[in-house]
């Protein structure tokens, strides 16, 4: 997708701080880290939304839930524990619209508001 910044990571053209990468998935720091861990878990394919998701992501889907687990164990948090969100469309506050998970941790989060 041209002009999506999340694709443009995905392809290199825009530098990112990879924490891991394979053939489906991608995963980088957020740039504006609202806690001592925050890493967005991406699909390389352009899926704009949660809602577009289709039958046909099934393995891609299970794919970037395990790939997050296994961020979050690489980073210690397992233990104490670590919330993984995604929004999904305007009222959530999406911003970027190219599916994405946020793991975040490190601290206590709180109640999801
Ligand atoms: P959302 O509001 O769920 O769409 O989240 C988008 C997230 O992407 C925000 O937390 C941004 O800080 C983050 N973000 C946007 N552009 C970049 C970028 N170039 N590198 C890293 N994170 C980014
Ligand atoms: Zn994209």
């Amino acid at each position: 997708m041209e002009n999506c910044i999340f694709c443009k990571i995905a392809s290199g053209e825009i530098q990112s701080e990879l924490v891991y990468e394979d053939d489906l998935v991608v995963a980088f720091h957020d740039q504006v880290p609202l806690a001592p861990v925050h890493i967005l878990i991406i699909p390389r394919q352009h899926i704009p939304t949660f809602d577009d998701l289709e039958d046909r992501h099934k393995d891609l889907a299970g794919h970037l839930l395990l790939v997050s687990q296994k961020i979050a164990r690489q980073n210690n948090l397992q233990d104490k524990g670590y919330r993984l969100t995604m929004n999904c469309g305007r009222d959530a506050g999406q911003e970027v619209d190219h599916l994405h998970f946020h793991l975040l941790g490190g601290r206590a989060l709180g109640r999801l508001g």
